[in-house]
């Protein structure tokens, strides 16, 4: 019998449609930015879709065929919403490079992708003109800005000002419909491990994985919501959010590069934001000026939380002082980013506070489209009940499939290996208890680092915590913890040990303590382990 097919219509998943969908039905919903300049910069959607299209035009004009990719470095803000969409939207690949990498790693990721043109924001002049020279691929540098703001002179020969750019076009493009599994945008991953590798994302990819951002149990985005994206949008697609907040019709507050507490508290006030998304080292500087001025958020009502473990102290902060909901968030620039996020399931509402907050502490359920499983060294499937941990793989359509230019797979079976160690309960809640190689192997046991650390940062004067392995010369390795103090806080290594007794298993407690000014952080926020460790590498611990 011949197979009956769907009678549906063929529309291909594009991003360009996400942008005119914003454009047609919340046209006038606002989208404000913080710019470099110093300035508030309003404008609404329908606005962002012309100047997109007028973004394709120029780049057309500039010579870009489709699959060429256009490099930004660049904040949060409207010039780089309107390069997303007019890159993506016309079969350009959009390649957002994370600025705070090192120049020699901004050079090579751009060779690496051979980037075609490169636009950047002024705060990256200087950088630029040292690295143009070792851009081989770039034939177009572009200053996104305005004429008035153009350098007199610079290094940079025939350097482009943006602004004249887009307005020397007159936006009559049709946005163009291809095979929805062509390359959208590249990131390349932060590299704790070798050179960085890219992702390429597709329109598909993208799409679904906007849906899936926007759905109830993950972001929650509707079109009652203002939004301000922390997370950067060099880093993972700002997780998606540039794509969501259009799908969903929400008003986008950028803050540029202006992250600072205070700058972040007014923003929030200012622009009566609802919702916002970033790692936990940002909250930290929100709430430390919150808390010194004695302030509130009148709007600020839900927050994701992810890139690293979120400490259930803040968590606790967020809720009960500042009545803000956290949702843990996991996931990866090689999952664009989103895997899990915990928000309760309807039976957990009968539980006791403190279970219902054990639980959202976790990283949380699976959003449909990824499906996820722990697994031992030799492959072998782990079980669901919260305390076998193993290695976490996962797959879906928005999960890579293979590294730009990668030579190899990195699958294993169909899944991907995340190279995260994680437990995963009987209700389905995954939670992260280290990355395989940040784990601490003392006697042939294993030490999380992330438990070491959320109780260090329980403790009232602790700022920041990071835990490592120390060499042992019995135990192989054992946990050293590594602290900042809250500014005028008072607290020592015998205090600090003590704090975690009863917190956890007696042979868990750290070894030592050491009291730093300053921890080392990767481009995207997270404690550098790695460089962390070589910092100790001949450290000597009072047991050893
Ligand atoms: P990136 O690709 O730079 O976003 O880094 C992904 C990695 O960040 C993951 O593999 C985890 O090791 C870590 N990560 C992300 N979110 C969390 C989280 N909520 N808790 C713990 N680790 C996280």
């Amino acid at each position: 019998m011949a197979q009956l097919m769907g009678q549906m219509m063929q529309m291909p998943l594009m991003i360009s449609s996400l942008i005119t969908h914003a454009a047609r039905h919340f046209g006038d919903t606002e989208i404000v930015s913080k710019r470099v300049e110093g300035d508030l910069h309003r404008y609404t959607w329908a606005d962002a879709e012309l100047r997109s299209r007028k973004v394709a035009q120029a780049l057309a004009r500039l010579g870009c065929r489709a699959g060429d990719r256009v490099a930004t470095l660049g904040w949060n803000g409207y010039r780089h919403l309107e390069i997303y969409y007019g890159t993506s939207g016309s079969q350009l690949v959009c390649h957002t490079i994370n600025p705070r990498l090192f120049p020699e790693q901004i050079a090579w990721i751009a060779n690496d992708a051979e980037d075609t043109v490169l636009c950047f924001e002024l705060t990256f002049l200087p950088l630029i003109e040292k690295l143009a020279d070792s851009m081989k691929s770039v034939r177009h540098f572009v200053l996104m800005t305005d004429r008035a703001h153009m350098p007199a002179s610079t290094g940079i020969p025939k350097l482009l000002c943006y602004e004249e750019l887009v307005e020397a076009e007159d936006g009559r493009f049709d946005w163009p419909e291809f095979d929805e599994n062509t390359a959208s945008s590249i990131c390349y991953t932060s590299g704790t491990t070798g050179n960085p590798k890219g992702a390429v994302y597709s329109h598909r990819s993208t799409i679904l994985h906007a849906y899936a951002a926007a759905l109830p149990d993950a972001m929650s985005l509707s079109a009652q919501d203002v939004v301000l994206p922390v997370v950067p949008m060099f880093h993972v697609n700002a997780w998606g959010l540039p794509y969501s907040a259009a799908l969903s019709g929400c008003k986008v507050v950028f803050p540029g590069p202006h992250l600072d507490g205070k700058s972040l508290f007014e923003l929030f006030e200012s622009e009566k934001v609802s919702f916002s998304a970033g790692v936990p080292t940002v909250w930290l500087g929100l709430l430390t000026y919150v808390k010194q001025n004695e302030l509130k958020f009148s709007t600020f009502r839900r927050t994701v939380i992810g890139g690293s473990a979120c400490p259930p102290s803040m968590i606790r902060t967020l809720e009960d002082d500042y009545g803000v909901t956290v949702i843990h968030a996991w996931g990866m620039t090689e999952l664009s980013p989103l895997g899990t996020l915990s928000k309760l399931k309807a039976k957990h509402f009968d539980l006791p506070k403190e279970q219902q907050r054990h639980i959202l502490e976790k990283q949380g359920k699976v959003i449909y489209g990824i499906d996820m499983k722990i697994i031992d060294d030799n492959d072998a499937e782990l079980p669901w009940d919260g305390k076998a941990s193993g290695n976490l793989v996962v797959r879906g359509p928005w999960v890579i499939d293979s590294y730009y230019k990668g030579p190899r797979s990195p699958l294993v079976n169909g899944w991907f290996p995340t190279g995260d160690v994680a437990t995963i309960d009987a209700d389905a809640f995954m939670q992260i208890t280290d990355r395989s190689k940040d784990v601490i192997k003392s006697g042939g046991e294993w030490i999380s680092s992330i438990d070491l650390e959320n109780i260090a940062m329980a403790h009232p004067a602790v700022h920041e915590a990071a835990v490592i392995a120390c060499r042992h010369p019995k135990w192989d390795e054992r946990p050293l913890l590594v602290i900042i103090r809250k500014p005028g806080a008072e607290v020592g290594r015998e205090e600090m040990l003590q704090f975690y007794e009863g917190r956890i298993a007696k042979w868990q407690i750290p070894d030592d303590v050491v009291f730093v000014n300053e921890i080392p952080h990767t481009a995207t926020g997270k404690i550098q382990k790695l460089k962390l460790r070589e910092l100790y590498k001949d450290y000597k611990l009072p047991t050893s």
